[in-house]
């Protein structure tokens, strides 16, 4: 495993400068761009590590995937009222659907069904941003695990379409709290920022029935019932990359989530977990490296092996 890691680090280089970070957060575009990290967690305990695994990122959209996983733990099937679950063929920021669908998003994974779900917990936890990182730093193993207030200020201060659709789900009466306090969390959320080695840690769980999986391989909490991790994979494979969900499916074969950053995770049901940072985004979002980095993985790994 260690090889082939290396040797997709070492095929990606070529792809440096095919795509652009993202720049319509402004402190998104400070990041350097010509950077890849990867990171893979098995549910036996090994992990394996290649480039800049340990440098922190901004897990911006990856967050929905947590905190859908939170909000589906919290209210069960209810969630489905509010929110629907269909690939949406849209960009992530798109509102055209809203009208149409009398403000009920598509899914939980793009802006608008984020959106909704962070309405959920705003309702129920009076400091989400602690909620989502206690359960974050127990999936993490790491105390330290915070959010960038710096990036959730520069993403508040410019996040006028984001509080356009959060008004126009809250005209529909598809939002319970003020528009404004929902987009104060949901930028926080978005902000939080881990490493490749951390992310893969903390979605070991999706790949092992529910239940975490501590640093050094034994058995942690039921976190979500294995019943709810399938469903939660299923969503991945067909929802996570927004509108480009097809192709990365077709491409990878695993659910995964993608985010602005320029992290994506990826989950092998039974097996293990993959995360991969280079913030590099392609037209529709998704990190350029981390997508070769993900269909080479799935061509040149036989995870029945072992190896
Ligand atoms: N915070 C970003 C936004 O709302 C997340 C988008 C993403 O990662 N695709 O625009």
């Amino acid at each position: 495993m260690q090889a082939i890691l290396q040797q997709i680090q070492s095929e990606a280089q070529s792809l440096f400068g095919k795509g652009q970070v993202a720049s319509y957060i402004p402190a998104l575009a400070q990041v350097p761009p010509r950077q890849f990290g990867m990171a893979v967690a098995r549910v036996d305990g090994r992990t394996y590590e290649v480039g800049a695994a340990h440098t922190p990122f901004s897990l911006q959209s990856i967050t929905k995937l947590f905190a859908f996983v939170l909000a589906l733990k919290l209210v069960g099937d209810e969630l489905w009222l509010r929110v629907g679950r269909e690939p949406s063929g849209a960009a992530f920021n798109s509102m055209v659907q809203l009208e149409t669908e009398k403000g009920i998003p598509r899914n939980p994974f793009i802006n608008a069904g984020a959106l909704v779900i962070t309405d959920i917990l705003t309702t129920r936890y009076a400091h989400l941003d602690i909620a989502l990182l206690g359960a974050l730093r127990r999936l993490t193993d790491d105390a330290n695990l915070s959010w960038n207030a710096r990036i959730a200020k520069s993403e508040r201060d410019t996040a006028h379409r984001n509080m356009a659709m959060a008004y126009f789900m809250k005209s529909y009466g598809n939002l319970v709290n003020p528009p404004e306090l929902v987009l104060d969390n949901y930028c926080r959320q978005c902000a939080i920022e881990m490493n490749c080695a951390q992310l893969a840690q903390a979605t070991l769980f999706l790949a092992n029935q529910g239940r975490d999986i501590s640093k050094d391989g034994h058995p942690g909490e039921q976190f979500l019932s294995a019943d709810a991790a399938r469903r939660v994979n299923a969503l991945l494979l067909t929802c996570g990359a927004y509108d480009a969900a097809g192709d990365f499916a077709y491409r990878t074969g695993l659910p995964i989530k993608t985010g602005v950053g320029g992290g994506i995770v990826a989950v092998v049901p039974g097996k293990a977990t993959v995360a991969v940072w280079a913030p590099e985004l392609d037209g529709k979002g998704n990190s350029v490296l981390g997508g070769f980095a993900l269909e080479r993985l799935g061509e040149l790994v036989d995870w029945e092996a072992g190896v």
